[in-house]
């Protein structure tokens, strides 16, 4: 099935396999997940009323009800704050009244669109320099732990496309999906990517990729169970799951609070740690086979996290802080990289 065309371009190759792999898909089964309440209420908040839909009662990962407030972050778009909750059993962290799926461009309005002017100012260089390094380094962390030069590979959640466009450069497939359809319709125009709307992702056939990554954003997932038992399917039998995310027990976020960046509040809905990840994966049939975590993203968060305190934006303190900073931490890191296997029965 993953070699069948040879006469094709690459992007060929990839529109063909990609309706292999999402023909003939069986219809989406409707779940909900079972630690969410619908109460359908209208939260008012200043100069914003939007409809909130998930009251979070108890922890999807421990079932624990010990959920006590943490910090209140500021969703700077829409200068709207959501309350982030931690599990005092696990540690999990959980953005309260997170809005539905369909209502969270409000919240990004436009700025997706930021990321597509070219860089402003010696700030925003420097930032799209680290993070062309950081898509470098993703390439060779998928390579070093698939153990594989080249196969057929989807991101879920990719954003743009940058690390698809990077990894599909170094001679893998690459398929994505995303639910931001600004940053889908950037992808697809200016990559000449295949980014498939991410309400699709259910639909995919089932071990269909040689690797499959979700870089942060399992926490975006609205029934994070299903979420991570469908990833499990996707991987072929030998296959790599590479899941990452920012660690909300990490040194930094506990420093910076409301102002660390890794919090992206609403639109991530649940911030892992590793302590809940690893529980977590032990209710699905995934081993863990190696646990990593980069000083690369470390930084860029950190930065990030600078501007986000400073009144104005400014390079070279803040900059060497956040390397500092991450080159200095030597637990709780900040982006921890797991790689999964399918447990074999
Ligand atoms: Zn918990």
């Amino acid at each position: 099935m993953l070699n069948i065309i040879n006469n094709t371009t690459i992007i060929d190759r990839n529109v063909v396999i990609l309706h292999q792999i999402w023909s003939n898909c069986a219809p989406t089964k409707k779940k909900d997940a079972q630690t969410l309440t619908t109460d359908h209420c209208f939260g008012i908040i200043p100069h914003k009323i939007f409809m909130s839909t998930n009251r979070i009662e108890s922890c999807p990962i421990c079932n624990g009800k010990h959920l006590i407030h943490k910090l209140s972050y500021t969703n700077r778009m829409a200068n709207t704050p959501f309350d982030i909750l931690q599990c005092s059993d696990c540690g999990l962290h959980i953005t309260q009244h997170a809005p539905r799926q369909q209502d969270m461009g409000r919240f990004y309005p436009d700025s997706e669109s930021d990321c597509y002017k070219p860089a402003q100012d010696s700030c925003d260089k420097w930032l799209d320099f680290l993070l062309s390094k950081w898509h470098k380094e993703r390439v060779k962390i998928v390579r070093e732990e698939s153990r594989r030069n080249s196969g057929v590979l989807l991101e879920m959640g990719c954003k743009e496309g940058y690390f698809a466009n990077a990894i599909r450069n170094n001679g893998w497939i690459a398929h994505a999906v995303e639910h931001d359809p600004t940053a889908r319709e950037y992808g697809n125009k200016r990559y000449m990517l295949q980014i498939e709307d991410g309400r699709r992702f259910f639909d995919i056939n089932p071990r269909s990729y040689n690797v499959v990554v979700a870089w942060d954003t399992l926490g975006e997932a609205v029934d994070i169970h299903r979420t991570i038992d469908k990833l499990s399917q996707l991987i072929v039998r030998d296959g790599t799951l590479i899941i990452a995310f920012h660690n909300a027990m990490s040194n930094d976020a506990r420093q910076y609070g409301a102002s660390w960046s890794g919090w992206d509040a609403p639109r991530k809905r649940w911030h892992l740690n590793p302590q809940a990840f690893e529980a977590l994966v032990n209710q699905h049939n995934l081993e863990i086979v190696n646990k990593r975590h980069s000083s690369l993203c470390a930084s860029i968060t950190a930065l990030s996290s600078e501007w986000q305190q400073a009144a104005k934006k400014r390079l070279i303190t803040p900059l060497l802080r956040s390397m500092v900073r991450a080159i200095k931490t030597k637990e709780n890191h900040t982006y921890y990289i797991y790689t999964l296997k399918y447990k074999q029965r």
